[in-house]
């Protein structure tokens, strides 16, 4: 575990905080809709496509494909330390895409739909990024 993780971390609250909690478990927790029965990121309490508040949270899977990616050679504040850094989209086996970033794979070597999996990243104490790789062979 990183000691001095210098990155902006996320803003923890209400209708987040279920996900956080859960990525400190290391699980990857979505919302689902009980109307429509559609997965949803970013967890709000209700659901984007019909407007239901009967939502729940369900565990997935974490695995899933590189949906979009692009490397980001010149980084926003905050992000200077460690050199050109991927920011993924990434499209869960359950429908949803999440924004991400893809560890253990070069950048160079990132091709779309390509499979990946969820990997857990504790990156202070309270805080657990969930980030993704390339599945073991
Ligand atoms: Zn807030
Ligand atoms: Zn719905």
């Amino acid at each position: 575990m990183e000691k001095t993780y210098k990155k902006p971390l996320p803003h923890i609250h209400g209708e987040t905080k279920a996900y956080w909690d859960a990525a400190k478990r290391h699980e990857l927790v979505m919302r689902r809709c009980r109307c429509c029965n559609e997965y949803y990121f970013y967890p709000r309490d209700f659901c984007p496509s019909c407007f239901s508040f009967d939502v729940e949270w369900a565990r997935v899977s974490g695995r899933g494909i590189l949906y979009s990616f692009t490397v980001c050679h010149r980084p926003a504040q905050g992000f200077e330390e460690g050199g050109p850094y991927n920011i993924s989209l990434v499209e869960l086996e359950e429908g949803v895409r999440m924004m991400s970033t893809v560890v253990g794979c070069a950048d160079e070597d990132l091709k779309v739909g390509m499979a990946l999996e969820v990997v857990f990243d504790d990156v202070t104490e309270e805080v657990t990024l969930p980030k993704f790789r390339p599945p073991a062979p």
